[in-house]
């Protein structure tokens, strides 16, 4: 029976170099238009989590040694990172990974590599990343490696659009930025959701930001899912409070 889920990774299992167990069976859902977020301390797996979806642990000795992870009902495990971008799955990687000799606007058409796109088309898309992201239109000519944390966060946000994704995979958006800045970019990760219908499974340690802008939430911990719910239910949830935001 196929999923009727936008993603599904169903029971997945993930050992790193032959002997490490990290993820002990992970099952999450990501419905079609939402905002999902995959919540938990440092270490518990939210990252693996994202790479075991994309097929980016081969390069890091892990593999995915049980379960399976279906994109609009069809089994996506086998494919490269690459195919899985074609179909509309792209991965945001913690740390922000600009490149940093190039402008922010090459940066940018990097993001495009995957598609036949005219160049017509191409110029559309930049068009729309500026539009989102009105701070990097100013910064365009700029070497990225001369940008801000906030501005590289958004390049790399903006990298991934230009792919014209269906999903987004956000690892960590607000690792090490200011929280006014955090915001803006949850802001922009919000209206991109609802205007361009992007899907988001975003990772992330800071909890209270994160249920604020999802729909639904999972949290981790030491490579399980301890607990699931709607987002305004995890986020007035006792146990919630006490281990994950601090106010216990
Ligand atoms: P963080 O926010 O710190 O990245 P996380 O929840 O994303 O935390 P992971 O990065 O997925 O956690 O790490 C889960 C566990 O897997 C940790 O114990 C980590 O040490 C281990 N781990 C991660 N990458 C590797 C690797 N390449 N080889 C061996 N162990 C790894």
């Amino acid at each position: 029976q196929p999923s009727p889920f936008l993603l599904s990774v169903n029971n997945i299992e993930v050992i790193y170099n032959h002997v490490i167990l990290v993820l002990k069976g992970v099952s999450l859902d990501v419905p079609e238009g939402s905002i999902v977020a995959l919540l938990g301390g440092n270490g518990a797996g939210k990252s693996t989590t994202l790479k075991a979806i994309s097929n980016l642990l081969a390069s890091e000795r892990g593999d995915v040694t049980k379960g399976s992870v279906e994109f609009r009902g069809e089994r996506v495990d086998q494919l490269t990172p690459d195919a899985l971008v074609k179909r509309g799955v792209v991965q945001v990687m913690e740390g922000r990974h600009c490149f940093g000799h190039l402008t922010v606007e090459e940066n940018l058409l990097t993001g495009a590599y995957t598609r036949k796109a005219s160049r017509a088309e191409i110029a559309q898309d930049l068009e729309k990343v500026y539009h989102y992201f009105p701070r990097l239109k100013v910064r365009r000519q700029s070497q990225a490696g001369y940008t801000s944390g906030g501005e590289q966060q958004m390049v790399a946000v903006g990298r991934a659009l230009m792919a014209r994704p269906s999903m987004i995979l956000l690892d960590e958006p607000s690792m090490g930025l200011a929280p006014q800045i955090v915001e803006e970019i949850f802001e922009i990760v919000k209206d991109l959701n609802q205007k361009e219908r992007v899907s988001f499974l975003l990772a992330e340690q800071n909890t209270m930001v994160a249920l604020r802008y999802a729909n639904f939430g999972y949290i981790l911990e030491n490579g399980r899912v301890v607990m699931d719910g709607a987002a305004d239910e995890l986020a007035s949830n006792e146990d919630v409070k006490e281990f994950y935001l601090g106010l216990g």
